[in-house]
């Protein structure tokens, strides 16, 4: 077989991981090839956090609709057309494609479409053509996990979501992470009936409690009807859409369904075999913290390493693989302070320790403020904006902040910086209210309302 080319490094994956590594490797000298075997963009901007956020954008109209109403608008009777939004979420990821096409143009990447497999630690193969190279990187991403019950691989799962050209009329989500909560809350924005199926009591492990709660109480307003502690047995087809067995003989019907169950790393058809790459025990590629596989010249980034599964956290994995081995500057990512929101609505978001995680380490002020939004005012709404601050008592540093209520993500983002600059409960005290805004709150919390230790 032809082999061609010798490249300084091989990228396989052109998603925002892989993209972010390849320019900036290639902006230190290093003649680059990128394979992706799909658009270019990765899942973040093709079937992810672009297109969820561009469906929340819709689904969020049907309350201004009703706040208008209550602050003296006309109401105006509006049906929501799904396949109209569709088409112009499809014109806006062709946009950003093609943006992504010349970015990497510019950075003299050289960019080929196929699905790549290694061949030997310095080869990989495209549809019969072997390319030669000093390095690989691995950024293949992951896809939605089938495997918790049988009959799954039926359901929709969050790309058919966003591809959709007309809604049912009721939807069982299974599971409750990100996307199950974000979906739920996003689809019964748009009028469909939800049921969210989960394992647990309360949904996004990993969050703050109290933010789970809020979540539970927020889905429950708008209209979600939840199943905690179900324990799924199988998924059948049936003439009017599908049926979901659990294990304590009852059965829950819908028109569809979507699979929230998890995401697995896409080592599928890579060929890792081939040189004795290593993975865990759920498929994900071992690295260490310079994301560095157990084999000379390969390194792997991003999702199928199931680290951080957020794109920012890829793209700083990427870059760090760039400046390590191409400019001379060995940089690791720092996992912890990660900040990450869920987009239902009102969303969620959070930076740092959680009130559980906190107390375990050390004596722990939590400060707490719970208000209802001034833009709700004159409306019959329930919802409550909710702000946590979690205090180390003894350094007085800020270890965790977390907020339920319109522009949580935004107002989290900002608050990142101070907590990553090590900010303390006093400077947060120094910090002059803007007012009337909800962030203030953050600045304006005296008293803590619990204490540990
Ligand atoms: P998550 O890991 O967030 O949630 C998976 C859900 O499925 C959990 O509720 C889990 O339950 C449940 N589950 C897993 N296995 C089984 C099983 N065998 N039987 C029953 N239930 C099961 O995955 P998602 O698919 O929601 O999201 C995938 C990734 O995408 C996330 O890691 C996240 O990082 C990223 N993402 C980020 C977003 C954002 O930043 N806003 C938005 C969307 C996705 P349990 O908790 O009990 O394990």
């Amino acid at each position: 077989m032809k082999k061609i080319k010798k490249y300084d490094l091989i990228t396989i994956g052109a998603g925002s991981g892989g993209i972010a590594a390849s320019r900036r490797a290639a902006s230190y000298g290093a003649k680059v090839l990128l394979i992706e075997s799909n658009r270019i963009g990765g899942t973040c901007v093709l079937r992810g956090c672009i297109p969820k956020k561009l469906l929340m954008y819709a689904s969020d109209m049907r309350s201004l609709f009703d706040e208008a109403s209550a602050f003296g608008w006309t109401e105006v009777p509006s049906i929501f057309d799904v396949a109209r939004w569709t088409q112009s979420k499809d014109s806006e990821l062709s946009r950003l494609e093609k943006i992504y096409r010349e970015m990497l143009e510019k950075s003299e990447v050289q960019l080929i479409s196929g699905h790549a497999k290694l061949v030997d630690q310095n080869t990989v193969e495209v549809d019969g053509r072997q390319y030669q190279t000093e390095r690989i990187l691995i950024a293949t991403g992951g896809s939605p996990s089938t495997t918790a019950i049988p009959g799954l691989e039926q359901a929709w799962t969050s790309d058919d979501v966003l591809q959709l050209g007309e809604l049912p009329s009721s939807l069982l989500i299974l599971g409750a992470g990100y996307i199950a909560v974000e979906f739920a809350s996003i689809l019964s924005g748009l009028g469909i009936q939800i049921s969210m199926v989960y394992r647990g009591d309360l949904p996004l492990r990993g969050f703050d409690e109290d933010l789970r709660h809020n979540a539970i109480q927020n889905l429950e307003a708008h209209g979600v009807k939840l199943y905690p502690n179900s324990s799924m047995r199988s998924l059948e087809r049936t003439v009017n859409g599908f049926s979901l067995n659990l294990t304590n003989s009852s059965t829950l019907h819908a028109q569809n369904v979507l699979n929230a169950t998890g995401r697995s790393p896409n080592i599928w058809n890579l060929n890792l075999e081939s040189v004795g790459l290593k993975t865990d025990e759920y498929g994900a590629i071992s690295v260490d913290a310079y994301s560095h596989t157990n084999i000379e010249n390969i390194w792997a980034i991003g999702d199928v390493t199931n680290r951080v599964n957020l794109t920012p956290v890829a793209i700083a994995e990427g870059r760090a693989f760039a400046d390590t081995e191409f400019g001379n500057n060995p940089s690791q990512v720092n996992h912890t302070n990660v900040s990450s929101a869920v987009f239902c609505s009102p969303p969620l978001a959070s930076i740092g320790l959680t009130e559980s995680q906190a107390q375990k380490i050390g004596p722990t002020d939590i400060f707490t403020s719970q208000f209802r939004p001034m833009k709700k005012s004159f409306t019959k709404s329930e919802e409550r904006t909710y702000m946590k601050l979690v205090v180390d008592r003894k350094s007085n540093r800020v270890l965790g902040a977390h907020m339920s209520g319109a522009d949580a993500p935004e107002i989290i983002q900002s608050l990142a910086i101070a907590i990553t600059a090590g900010a303390t409960k006093q400077d947060f005290d120094k910090t002059m209210a803007l007012h009337p805004t909800s962030a203030e709150e953050f600045v304006l919390m005296r008293e803590p309302t619990r204490t540990y230790g």
